[in-house]
Protein backbone atom coordinates (compact mmCIF):
# COMPACT_ATOMS: atom_id res chain seq x y z
CA UNK A 1 0.00 0.00 0.00
CA UNK A 2 1.46 3.52 -0.68
CA UNK A 3 2.40 5.48 2.02
CA UNK A 4 0.46 9.09 2.91
CA UNK A 5 2.98 11.16 1.42
CA UNK A 6 3.58 8.81 -1.53
CA UNK A 7 -0.51 8.36 -2.14
CA UNK A 8 -2.62 10.70 -4.62
CA UNK A 9 -5.31 9.97 -2.47
CA UNK A 10 -6.32 9.07 0.81
CA UNK A 11 -9.18 6.45 2.40
CA UNK A 12 -10.20 6.91 5.69
CA UNK A 13 -12.09 3.16 7.26
CA UNK A 14 -13.49 3.51 10.19
CA UNK A 15 -13.59 0.08 12.01
CA UNK A 16 -15.31 1.73 14.82
CA UNK A 17 -18.71 2.54 12.71
CA UNK A 18 -18.60 -0.96 10.87
CA UNK A 19 -18.84 -2.23 14.50
CA UNK A 20 -21.53 0.02 15.82
CA UNK A 21 -23.28 -1.14 13.01
CA UNK A 22 -22.63 -4.46 13.52
CA UNK A 23 -24.13 -3.48 17.22
CA UNK A 24 -26.95 -2.31 15.53
CA UNK A 25 -28.16 -4.32 13.11
CA UNK A 26 -27.76 -7.32 16.01
CA UNK A 27 -30.26 -5.15 18.30
CA UNK A 28 -33.01 -5.49 15.71
CA UNK A 29 -32.39 -9.17 16.34
CA UNK A 30 -34.37 -11.43 18.91
CA UNK A 31 -32.33 -14.81 18.81
CA UNK A 32 -30.91 -14.53 15.36
CA UNK A 33 -27.84 -14.35 15.13
CA UNK A 34 -25.64 -11.65 12.82
CA UNK A 35 -23.12 -12.88 10.00
CA UNK A 36 -20.49 -10.63 8.13
CA UNK A 37 -20.74 -10.74 4.47
CA UNK A 38 -17.37 -9.80 3.17
CA UNK A 39 -17.19 -11.22 -0.43
CA UNK A 40 -15.27 -8.57 -2.92
CA UNK A 41 -12.44 -7.47 -0.20
CA UNK A 42 -15.08 -6.50 2.26
CA UNK A 43 -17.00 -4.35 -0.05
CA UNK A 44 -13.46 -2.70 -1.01
CA UNK A 45 -12.84 -1.74 2.69
CA UNK A 46 -10.19 -4.76 3.32
CA UNK A 47 -11.62 -8.30 4.14
CA UNK A 48 -9.54 -8.89 6.78
CA UNK A 49 -9.57 -5.92 8.65
CA UNK A 50 -13.16 -5.73 8.40
CA UNK A 51 -13.68 -9.36 9.55
CA UNK A 52 -11.65 -8.79 12.29
CA UNK A 53 -13.00 -5.70 13.73
CA UNK A 54 -16.60 -8.20 13.28
CA UNK A 55 -14.77 -10.90 14.71
CA UNK A 56 -14.40 -9.00 18.01
CA UNK A 57 -17.97 -7.86 18.27
CA UNK A 58 -18.64 -11.49 18.97
CA UNK A 59 -19.44 -12.60 14.59
CA UNK A 60 -18.98 -16.41 14.05
CA UNK A 61 -20.09 -16.31 10.47
CA UNK A 62 -18.56 -14.97 7.57
CA UNK A 63 -19.79 -14.87 3.52
CA UNK A 64 -17.36 -14.57 1.14
CA UNK A 65 -18.29 -15.06 -3.07
CA UNK A 66 -15.13 -16.83 -3.98
CA UNK A 67 -12.81 -20.12 -2.71
CA UNK A 68 -9.69 -17.41 -3.22
CA UNK A 69 -11.61 -14.98 -0.68
CA UNK A 70 -12.22 -17.67 1.25
CA UNK A 71 -8.81 -19.08 1.90
CA UNK A 72 -7.40 -15.36 2.34
CA UNK A 73 -9.88 -14.86 5.12
CA UNK A 74 -9.32 -18.20 6.57
CA UNK A 75 -5.66 -17.22 6.62
CA UNK A 76 -6.37 -13.63 8.11
CA UNK A 77 -9.00 -15.38 10.76
CA UNK A 78 -7.48 -18.23 11.75
CA UNK A 79 -9.30 -21.37 12.93
CA UNK A 80 -13.03 -20.99 14.07
CA UNK A 81 -15.48 -18.84 12.47
CA UNK A 82 -17.92 -20.62 9.75
CA UNK A 83 -16.41 -18.88 6.64
CA UNK A 84 -19.30 -19.72 3.62
CA UNK A 85 -18.30 -19.60 0.05
CA UNK A 86 -20.82 -18.18 -1.73
CA UNK A 87 -21.07 -19.12 -5.29
CA UNK A 88 -19.81 -22.55 -4.23
CA UNK A 89 -16.81 -24.33 -5.59
CA UNK A 90 -15.13 -24.60 -8.81
CA UNK A 91 -15.82 -28.25 -9.62
CA UNK A 92 -12.20 -29.57 -8.99
CA UNK A 93 -11.36 -27.46 -5.94
CA UNK A 94 -13.23 -29.23 -3.37
CA UNK A 95 -9.66 -30.13 -1.59
CA UNK A 96 -8.83 -26.41 -1.29
CA UNK A 97 -11.61 -25.86 0.38
CA UNK A 98 -11.48 -28.97 2.74
CA UNK A 99 -7.87 -27.82 3.40
CA UNK A 100 -8.66 -24.22 4.04
CA UNK A 101 -11.85 -25.69 6.26
CA UNK A 102 -14.11 -23.45 4.25
CA UNK A 103 -17.82 -24.48 3.69
CA UNK A 104 -19.32 -24.12 0.36
CA UNK A 105 -22.69 -22.62 -0.13
CA UNK A 106 -23.96 -25.33 -2.04
CA UNK A 107 -25.87 -24.14 -5.27
CA UNK A 108 -26.78 -27.12 -7.38
CA UNK A 109 -27.10 -31.22 -7.02
CA UNK A 110 -23.63 -31.33 -9.19
CA UNK A 111 -22.11 -29.15 -6.21
CA UNK A 112 -23.55 -31.77 -3.66
CA UNK A 113 -22.27 -34.32 -4.88
CA UNK A 114 -18.61 -33.40 -5.53
CA UNK A 115 -18.96 -32.45 -1.96
CA UNK A 116 -20.40 -35.36 -0.42
CA UNK A 117 -17.18 -37.59 -2.48
CA UNK A 118 -15.12 -35.28 -1.37
CA UNK A 119 -16.68 -36.04 2.91
CA UNK A 120 -16.33 -39.78 1.82
CA UNK A 121 -13.12 -39.39 0.91
CA UNK A 122 -11.93 -37.45 3.71
CA UNK A 123 -13.70 -40.19 6.14
CA UNK A 124 -15.81 -37.46 7.87
CA UNK A 125 -18.57 -35.10 7.28
CA UNK A 126 -18.21 -31.63 5.86
CA UNK A 127 -19.93 -28.56 6.55
CA UNK A 128 -21.73 -26.84 3.87
CA UNK A 129 -24.77 -24.20 3.53
CA UNK A 130 -27.43 -25.44 0.93
CA UNK A 131 -29.17 -22.58 -1.20
CA UNK A 132 -32.47 -22.70 -2.27
CA UNK A 133 -33.97 -20.25 -5.37
CA UNK A 134 -37.05 -19.08 -3.55
CA UNK A 135 -37.14 -16.77 -6.80
CA UNK A 136 -34.83 -14.50 -7.95
CA UNK A 137 -33.09 -17.12 -10.42
CA UNK A 138 -29.39 -16.31 -9.80
CA UNK A 139 -28.03 -19.07 -7.29
CA UNK A 140 -29.33 -21.80 -5.55
CA UNK A 141 -31.41 -25.23 -6.24
CA UNK A 142 -34.61 -24.66 -7.97
CA UNK A 143 -37.54 -26.36 -6.30
CA UNK A 144 -37.47 -29.42 -8.71
CA UNK A 145 -33.85 -30.37 -7.75
CA UNK A 146 -34.79 -29.85 -4.02
CA UNK A 147 -37.52 -31.88 -4.35
CA UNK A 148 -35.71 -34.51 -6.28
CA UNK A 149 -33.06 -34.51 -3.48
CA UNK A 150 -35.40 -34.92 -1.06
CA UNK A 151 -36.67 -38.25 -2.20
CA UNK A 152 -32.94 -40.14 -1.89
CA UNK A 153 -31.81 -40.66 0.90
CA UNK A 154 -28.15 -40.64 0.30
CA UNK A 155 -28.23 -37.54 -1.40
CA UNK A 156 -26.23 -35.76 1.79
CA UNK A 157 -24.28 -38.45 2.38
CA UNK A 158 -20.77 -37.10 3.04
CA UNK A 159 -22.29 -33.84 4.03
CA UNK A 160 -23.19 -31.69 7.39
CA UNK A 161 -25.41 -29.21 6.54
CA UNK A 162 -25.04 -26.23 8.60
CA UNK A 163 -27.03 -23.92 7.63
CA UNK A 164 -30.21 -23.84 4.26
CA UNK A 165 -30.63 -20.33 2.76
CA UNK A 166 -31.76 -18.45 -0.04
CA UNK A 167 -31.38 -14.82 -1.27
CA UNK A 168 -34.45 -11.79 -1.66
CA UNK A 169 -34.27 -9.97 -4.99
CA UNK A 170 -36.37 -6.72 -3.50
CA UNK A 171 -35.60 -6.93 -0.39
CA UNK A 172 -34.76 -2.80 -0.80
CA UNK A 173 -38.52 -2.33 -1.70
CA UNK A 174 -41.08 -3.39 1.47
CA UNK A 175 -44.26 -3.36 -0.53
CA UNK A 176 -42.92 -5.65 -3.39
CA UNK A 177 -44.43 -8.89 -3.46
CA UNK A 178 -41.74 -10.97 -4.30
CA UNK A 179 -40.96 -10.70 -0.70
CA UNK A 180 -43.82 -12.48 0.65
CA UNK A 181 -43.35 -15.08 -2.56
CA UNK A 182 -39.91 -16.01 -1.85
CA UNK A 183 -40.37 -15.97 1.79
CA UNK A 184 -43.37 -18.48 1.51
CA UNK A 185 -41.34 -20.39 -1.30
CA UNK A 186 -38.15 -20.31 1.36
CA UNK A 187 -40.11 -21.86 4.20
CA UNK A 188 -41.81 -24.58 1.66
CA UNK A 189 -38.04 -25.90 0.58
CA UNK A 190 -36.30 -25.40 3.60
CA UNK A 191 -38.72 -28.22 5.21
CA UNK A 192 -37.90 -30.59 2.20
CA UNK A 193 -34.03 -30.45 3.29
CA UNK A 194 -32.15 -32.08 6.13
CA UNK A 195 -33.13 -29.78 9.93
CA UNK A 196 -30.89 -26.98 9.91
CA UNK A 197 -30.14 -23.45 10.55
CA UNK A 198 -31.94 -20.86 8.32
CA UNK A 199 -30.84 -17.44 6.66
CA UNK A 200 -32.58 -15.57 3.94
CA UNK A 201 -31.96 -11.85 4.97
CA UNK A 202 -29.31 -9.40 3.89
CA UNK A 203 -29.19 -6.13 4.64
CA UNK A 204 -32.39 -4.50 3.74
CA UNK A 205 -34.39 -8.08 4.51
CA UNK A 206 -33.19 -7.29 8.33
CA UNK A 207 -35.52 -4.25 8.20
CA UNK A 208 -38.53 -6.48 6.79
CA UNK A 209 -39.06 -7.42 10.02
CA UNK A 210 -38.80 -10.40 12.62
CA UNK A 211 -40.23 -13.39 10.05
CA UNK A 212 -37.36 -12.27 7.77
CA UNK A 213 -34.41 -13.03 10.24
CA UNK A 214 -34.48 -16.73 10.77
CA UNK A 215 -31.43 -18.01 12.49
CA UNK A 216 -28.97 -16.26 10.65
CA UNK A 217 -28.95 -12.89 8.94
CA UNK A 218 -26.33 -11.94 6.59
CA UNK A 219 -25.90 -7.84 6.08
CA UNK A 220 -23.06 -6.88 3.72
CA UNK A 221 -23.82 -3.55 2.93
CA UNK A 222 -25.30 -1.88 6.12
CA UNK A 223 -22.49 -2.93 7.80
CA UNK A 224 -20.27 -0.45 5.87
CA UNK A 225 -22.86 2.23 6.09
CA UNK A 226 -24.89 1.89 3.11
CA UNK A 227 -28.70 2.73 3.51
CA UNK A 228 -30.64 -0.34 3.75
CA UNK A 229 -33.37 1.41 4.04
CA UNK A 230 -33.57 3.47 0.57
CA UNK A 231 -36.89 4.92 1.40
CA UNK A 232 -36.27 6.47 5.10
CA UNK A 233 -33.36 8.43 6.50
CA UNK A 234 -30.40 6.23 6.98
CA UNK A 235 -29.99 4.01 10.68
CA UNK A 236 -26.22 3.31 9.38
CA UNK A 237 -23.32 5.10 10.81
CA UNK A 238 -20.99 6.26 7.80
CA UNK A 239 -18.11 4.09 7.16
CA UNK A 240 -15.69 5.71 4.75
CA UNK A 241 -14.02 9.01 3.96
CA UNK A 242 -11.89 9.72 0.57
CA UNK A 243 -9.57 12.74 0.17
CA UNK A 244 -7.35 13.57 -2.77
CA UNK A 245 -4.46 15.59 -3.02
CA UNK A 246 -4.46 19.07 -5.01
CA UNK A 247 -1.64 18.77 -7.56
CA UNK A 248 -1.88 22.47 -8.67
CA UNK A 249 -4.33 25.45 -9.24
CA UNK A 250 -4.66 28.13 -11.89
CA UNK A 251 -6.69 30.69 -13.16
CA UNK A 252 -8.05 30.49 -16.67
CA UNK A 253 -9.86 33.07 -18.96
CA UNK A 254 -13.43 33.03 -20.42
CA UNK A 255 -13.32 30.69 -23.36
CA UNK A 256 -10.65 28.44 -22.02
CA UNK A 257 -11.46 24.53 -23.09
CA UNK A 258 -11.23 22.45 -19.92
CA UNK A 259 -9.65 18.97 -20.34
CA UNK A 260 -10.34 15.97 -22.94
CA UNK A 261 -12.11 16.84 -25.69
CA UNK A 262 -12.83 20.24 -24.60
CA UNK A 263 -15.95 19.36 -23.69
CA UNK A 264 -16.21 21.93 -20.46
CA UNK A 265 -15.78 25.28 -21.82
CA UNK A 266 -15.15 28.19 -18.88
CA UNK A 267 -18.08 30.85 -19.39
CA UNK A 268 -16.63 33.71 -17.04
CA UNK A 269 -12.79 33.47 -15.80
CA UNK A 270 -12.59 30.72 -13.63
CA UNK A 271 -9.97 29.30 -10.55
CA UNK A 272 -9.21 25.89 -11.58
CA UNK A 273 -7.46 22.55 -9.27
CA UNK A 274 -6.48 19.27 -10.77
CA UNK A 275 -6.41 16.77 -8.09
CA UNK A 276 -5.15 13.32 -8.11
CA UNK A 277 -8.28 11.26 -8.47
CA UNK A 278 -9.75 9.51 -11.79
CA UNK A 279 -11.52 6.94 -13.01
CA UNK A 280 -8.41 4.27 -12.98
CA UNK A 281 -9.03 4.75 -8.89
CA UNK A 282 -12.57 3.89 -9.49
CA UNK A 283 -13.99 7.28 -9.71
CA UNK A 284 -15.86 6.16 -12.85
CA UNK A 285 -15.64 8.73 -16.34
CA UNK A 286 -19.42 8.79 -16.48
CA UNK A 287 -20.14 10.09 -12.62
CA UNK A 288 -20.28 14.06 -12.56
CA UNK A 289 -20.32 14.97 -9.06
CA UNK A 290 -17.92 17.25 -6.83
CA UNK A 291 -15.84 17.33 -4.27
CA UNK A 292 -15.88 19.52 -1.29
CA UNK A 293 -13.29 21.89 0.56
CA UNK A 294 -14.10 23.43 4.34
CA UNK A 295 -17.75 22.79 3.14
CA UNK A 296 -17.33 24.60 0.20
CA UNK A 297 -18.95 22.79 -2.96
CA UNK A 298 -16.49 22.46 -5.96
CA UNK A 299 -18.06 20.68 -9.13
CA UNK A 300 -15.94 18.66 -11.33
CA UNK A 301 -15.85 20.51 -14.93
CA UNK A 302 -14.75 18.49 -18.20
CA UNK A 303 -14.36 14.96 -18.29
CA UNK A 304 -12.65 12.77 -15.38
CA UNK A 305 -9.30 11.50 -16.58
CA UNK A 306 -7.18 8.25 -15.60
CA UNK A 307 -5.38 9.93 -12.83
CA UNK A 308 -6.89 13.33 -12.86
CA UNK A 309 -9.93 15.28 -12.29
CA UNK A 310 -10.23 19.23 -12.80
CA UNK A 311 -12.25 21.14 -10.18
CA UNK A 312 -13.79 24.99 -10.63
CA UNK A 313 -12.71 26.31 -7.36
CA UNK A 314 -14.04 29.52 -7.84
CA UNK A 315 -16.26 29.94 -5.12
CA UNK A 316 -13.32 30.41 -2.73
CA UNK A 317 -10.91 33.15 -1.82
CA UNK A 318 -8.11 33.04 -4.18
CA UNK A 319 -5.15 31.62 -2.79
CA UNK A 320 -7.05 29.39 -0.03
CA UNK A 321 -6.54 25.95 -1.93
CA UNK A 322 -3.28 24.63 -2.96
CA UNK A 323 -0.75 21.90 -3.76
CA UNK A 324 -0.94 19.55 -1.04
CA UNK A 325 -4.33 20.24 0.30
CA UNK A 326 -6.46 17.34 0.81
CA UNK A 327 -10.23 17.74 -1.30
CA UNK A 328 -13.27 15.43 -0.09
CA UNK A 329 -14.80 13.08 -2.38
CA UNK A 330 -16.74 10.87 0.56
CA UNK A 331 -17.58 11.74 3.51
CA UNK A 332 -19.20 13.80 5.81
CA UNK A 333 -19.86 16.32 2.81
CA UNK A 334 -21.31 13.43 0.64
CA UNK A 335 -22.00 10.11 1.50
CA UNK A 336 -21.36 7.03 -0.51
CA UNK A 337 -25.15 6.65 -1.14
CA UNK A 338 -25.61 10.41 -2.50
CA UNK A 339 -22.36 9.73 -5.02
CA UNK A 340 -24.15 7.25 -6.03
CA UNK A 341 -27.20 8.77 -6.84
CA UNK A 342 -25.31 11.64 -9.07
CA UNK A 343 -23.35 8.28 -10.78
CA UNK A 344 -26.59 6.33 -11.74
CA UNK A 345 -25.33 3.55 -9.25
CA UNK A 346 -25.57 2.10 -6.06
CA UNK A 347 -23.02 3.05 -3.36
CA UNK A 348 -22.21 -0.81 -3.52
CA UNK A 349 -20.26 -0.30 -6.92
CA UNK A 350 -18.81 2.95 -5.45
CA UNK A 351 -17.41 0.84 -2.72
CA UNK A 352 -15.74 -1.67 -4.43
CA UNK A 353 -14.74 0.05 -7.28
CA UNK A 354 -12.43 2.11 -4.87
CA UNK A 355 -8.87 1.65 -5.86
CA UNK A 356 -5.86 0.41 -4.97
CA UNK A 357 -3.69 3.37 -5.14
CA UNK A 358 -5.11 4.98 -2.22
CA UNK A 359 -3.35 5.02 0.85
CA UNK A 360 -5.76 3.44 3.62
CA UNK A 361 -6.17 4.15 7.12
CA UNK A 362 -7.71 2.39 9.44
CA UNK A 363 -9.38 4.21 12.73
CA UNK A 364 -11.31 2.89 15.34
C1 LIG B 1 -24.00 -10.01 -1.17
C2 LIG B 1 -24.93 -10.92 -0.49
C3 LIG B 1 -25.43 -10.61 0.78
C4 LIG B 1 -25.22 -9.26 1.42
O1 LIG B 1 -26.10 -8.35 0.79
P1 LIG B 1 -26.21 -6.81 1.27
O2 LIG B 1 -27.30 -6.27 0.42
O3 LIG B 1 -24.90 -6.19 0.96
O4 LIG B 1 -26.51 -6.82 2.71
C5 LIG B 1 -26.18 -11.57 1.45
N1 LIG B 1 -26.44 -12.76 0.87
C6 LIG B 1 -26.00 -13.09 -0.37
C7 LIG B 1 -26.35 -14.40 -0.94
C8 LIG B 1 -25.25 -12.18 -1.10
O5 LIG B 1 -24.85 -12.48 -2.33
Amino acid sequence: MPSEATAGAILTIDLGAIRENYRRLQARLGAAQCAGVVKADGYGLGAAEVARALAAEGCTSFFIALLAEGVALRRALGPGPAIYVLNGLPPGSENEAVEAELAPVINSTAQLKAWGEAGLAAGRKLPAAIQVDSGMSRLGMPPAEVEALSREPTSFDGVAVTLVMSHLACADEPAHPANERQWLAFERLRKMLPEAPASLANSSGIFLGPAFHFDLVRPGAALYGINPTPAEPNPMLPVVRLQAKVVQTRSVEKGAGVGYGHTYRAEDPLGLATISLGYADGWHRRAASAAWFENVRLPFVGRVSMDSIILDISALPQGKLGAGDLVELLGPSQSVDDAAGHAGTIGYEILTSLGPRFHRRYTG
